[in-house]
């Protein structure tokens, strides 16, 4: 009974602000309710983060409103919120708006409801008969519904019998039955099928990693989080099923993270399955989600009928009461990163939870991040190890093709080595699959000028246009700007325009003209904007109907196609060079993880690996499956470079349309920087970032490096605080960044 609440607001206006709570509204009103309250001469919706039996502030206002019956953020969710303000450098208003859905925060959207059909009174003969003769139909419908165990929606009812509205708004009439609105679920998996499926009998790596995580269980306050290192088809997955039913057992609820890439029907199913004893105990939450789906996964979360949830980065605020276990899947995948405020990293946010929740944390990956590994190896987390595939596959051999050499053979380069199209043709001859990657969309990558060698570059970034064949325009891919093909060169005038570079579209066209017998299929985001074309496609590939699969990363991650023994990766070069300081660590990724996905059956995998820095140690270290080598040799580079894991970063964007501003703000904010922070940072001259215009803003880069990075963001937050940009600048803050374009 708390006569006033202390609120924050939806608005970052960087102050907590105090209400009265009217009378009757006492005893409903708690720590995380959502309520909306007059502010200004505005109305805003706000979040509960104390009751207080009474208030410093003068002239306080009653809230006008209390949303929903139940609060919605937990005490220990907005401690997270509160941890991540500081951590991340952010307002603690745009965290808090993070921890709920849209759908769930505006409470606009609520449940479905649906007309049920319900019998008031069970019908006499001489009633029926007579219903025969003079309106037959309604007598149809009368019996029908007559049968029915229970209520059902109309429209059900309808579309069964095949008969219409009339007939049964005259049977409301007669006071045969009555119609009544009730709420009803949207579920995004009704109408599928879960088969509760058996556990397997773990391997001895399998049992001694689960034995650790049942520790981790029993003792979560004391236990530090778990890494689990296993090569791709180690069952890690199986691993986290059952870990997921010990925790269950504990009366324990459960969040499993997967990258919204990996989060695919076929691993959504494998979870929904093991648990299908128990409807409802899986939801789900991702963004393909409609808002009415996403509002009903998360009620069934927060109502507690559901005790699992799988879901992508955001899924970590999920609203489970007594977790008792996180398990962050592929944990080194940056998207888990979230690339606008809070910049959060869902994997980093999951360890801090479960210390709040006092849970037990479980970090998987055939790869992991140098920084869950560099944490290992420093004792803060425990590693577990899979070394050996269940299937007692072999792991895939893995041939380097050095494009240089091709280049001289063959002269004009290839999209195909020689190599690469004889071992395709072998699959196609035994009737084996084959998936060839390549990280770029399109079809030609730019449109160059022959004569005055200028590209097309979009006028909104500093990058050239793509050009895409199926809609014959060129589309920046990162902001979406399309243009028209010119007939002639724009700068010069002449009739000399000619594509260079390749992506998907263009693998696809090459495959498809040198084995024209073969069905070749391509999956990017170009060709899965629509929901269903990824299953299908994912489907027709495991029917075998599609012999070879050419895609972006979508094709990298978790799937598990047991036919499948060659994989061809086009270009290796690609992450490579960028100027990013983790671009050899995701080159190894990447690599490994393809390989992962090349004979997971009988059948022993291939995998081609084309590049120009053949030894390039992401490519050596990849190639021999050597993760602890490429480790140890990538931490002493970011040891003498300075670079995370061994420190901390924080990235400092300034941008502006106008570049002098820009310019100029960087260098008054790393003046002001030097003058502040003590000697322990370092802060980098201001630089053009190395995508300089993005969506049509310049952009200049500072970062800061030191080892205590929440004392860090605190110095930051208050130089910036006191700074005073132009208006047409913002500067961003990114804490632990992995964008660095
Ligand atoms: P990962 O997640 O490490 O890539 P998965 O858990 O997907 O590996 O396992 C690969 C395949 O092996 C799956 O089809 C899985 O059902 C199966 N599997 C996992 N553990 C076992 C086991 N102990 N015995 C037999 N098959 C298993
Ligand atoms: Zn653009």
């Amino acid at each position: 009974m708390s006569q006033f609440i202390r609120v924050i607001v939806d608005r970052s206006i960087r102050r907590e602000l105090d209400y009265a709570v009217p009378e009757p509204l006492r005893d409903r009103i708690a720590i995380g309710s959502r309520v909306r309250v007059p502010f200004r001469d505005r109305s805003l919706l706000a979040t509960v983060v104390a009751t207080l039996a009474e208030s410093p502030a003068k002239g306080i206002k009653p809230i006008a409103e209390l949303l929903g019956d139940k609060p919605v953020v937990s005490p220990r969710l907005i401690e997270l919120a509160r941890w991540m303000a500081t951590y991340y450098c952010c307002p603690i208003e745009t965290v808090m708006r993070s921890l709920l859905p849209q759908v769930i925060r505006k409470a606009e959207v609520g449940w479905k409801k649906q007309l049920f059909v319900r019998l008031t009174k069970l019908p006499a003969i001489e009633e029926l008969e007579k219903l025969r003769r003079r309106a037959p139909r309604q007598a149809e419908l009368l019996e029908a519904i007559v049968q029915l165990p229970e209520a059902i929606p109309a429209a059900d009812l309808l579309r069964q019998t095949a008969l219409d509205n009339a007939a049964l708004r005259a049977l409301v009439r007669r006071g045969f039955i009555e119609l009544h609105e009730q709420a009803v679920e949207r579920d995004p998996h009704a109408g599928e099928q879960f088969i509760a499926d058996a556990e397997y009998a773990l391997n001895e790596e399998q049992t001694a990693a689960l034995k650790l995580i049942e520790t981790a269980l029993a003792s979560p306050q004391t236990h530090p989080p778990i890494l689990l290192h296993g090569v791709t088809g180690s069952g890690k997955t199986e691993i986290y099923l059952q870990a997921i039913r010990a925790t269950l057992a504990r009366g324990k609820t459960a969040i499993v993270l997967v990258p919204e890439i990996s989060l695919t029907p076929q691993t959504v199913e494998r979870f929904k399955n093991r648990f299908a004893a128990a409807p409802d105990m899986v939801a789900v939450l991702h963004s393909h989600l409609s808002e009415g789906e996403r509002h009903d996964e998360w009620h069934k979360l927060h109502s507690g009928r559901a005790k699992i949830v799988i879901g992508a980065r955001s899924a970590i605020f999920a609203p489970l009461e007594d977790l008792g276990l996180i398990v962050v899947d592929e944990e080194h995948e940056t998207s888990y990163k979230q690339e606008e405020a809070p910049r959060y990293h869902a994997r980093d946010v999951a360890v801090v939870r479960a210390k709040l929740e006092k849970c037990a944390v479980l970090l998987g990956s055939a790869t992991p991040s140098l920084e869950s590994y560099y944490n290992a190896a420093r004792g803060k987390y425990v590693l577990s190890t899979l070394t050996q595939r269940v299937d007692q596959c072999q792991m895939p051999l893995i041939r380097i093709v050095d494009l240089r050499q091709e280049r001289r053979k063959e002269k004009s380069a290839a999209i195909l080595s020689e190599k690469l199209r004889s071992a395709i043709e072998t699959r196609l001859t035994r009737k084996e699959q084959t998936i060839l990657f390549l990280n770029r969309r399109g079809f030609s990558t730019s449109l160059l000028c022959s004569n005055c060698g200028k590209a097309r570059d979009c006028p909104n970034c500093s990058v050239a246009l793509t050009f895409h064949r199926t809609n014959a325009r060129l589309s920046c891919h990162l902001c979406g700007h399309s243009a028209a093909v010119p007939k002639r060169c724009p700068e010069c005038g002449e009739n000399a325009l000619i594509y260079a570079g390749f992506g998907t579209e263009k693998v696809e066209e090459n495959v498809a003209t040198l084995f024209p017998k073969a069905v070749v299929r391509r999956m990017d985001a170009d060709s899965m904007t629509r929901k269903e074309a990824y299953r299908d496609t994912l489907h027709a590939f495991r029917s075998g109907k599609i012999d070879i699969l050419v895609g972006t990363q979508m094709i990298a991650k978790g799937l598990h196609f047991p036919n499948v023994t060659l994989v061809g990766i086009i270009n290796a070069d690609l992450a490579l060079h960028l100027p990013d300081f983790r671009a050899g660590e995701r080159t190894f990724q990447l690599l490994t993880q393809v390989a992962g996905r090349a004979g997971r059956g009988e059948a022993p995998g291939e995998v081609f690996v084309q590049t120009y820095t053949p030894f390039s140690p992401s490519i050596q270290f990849a190639r021999h499956h050597d993760y602890a080598g490429y480790f140890e040799q990538e931490l002493e580079f970011r040891e003498q470079c300075k670079f995370p894991p061994t420190t901390h970063a924080v990235l400092i964007t300034a941008r502006s349309e106008h570049e002098t501003h820009a310019s100029f703000s960087a260098e008054t904010l790393a003046r002001r920087l030097r003058e502040n922070l003590p000697n322990e940072y370092s802060i980098s001259d201001p630089a053009p970032a190395p995508l300089e215009k993005l969506q049509g803003q310049y952009r200049f880069h500072i970062l800061v490096r030191g080892e205590a990075i929440v004392r860090l963001s605190r110095l930051l937050r208050q130089t910036l605080d006191k700074l005073p940009f132009p208006e047409d600048v913002t500067v961003a803050e990114d804490v632990d960044p992995y964008q660095l374009l």
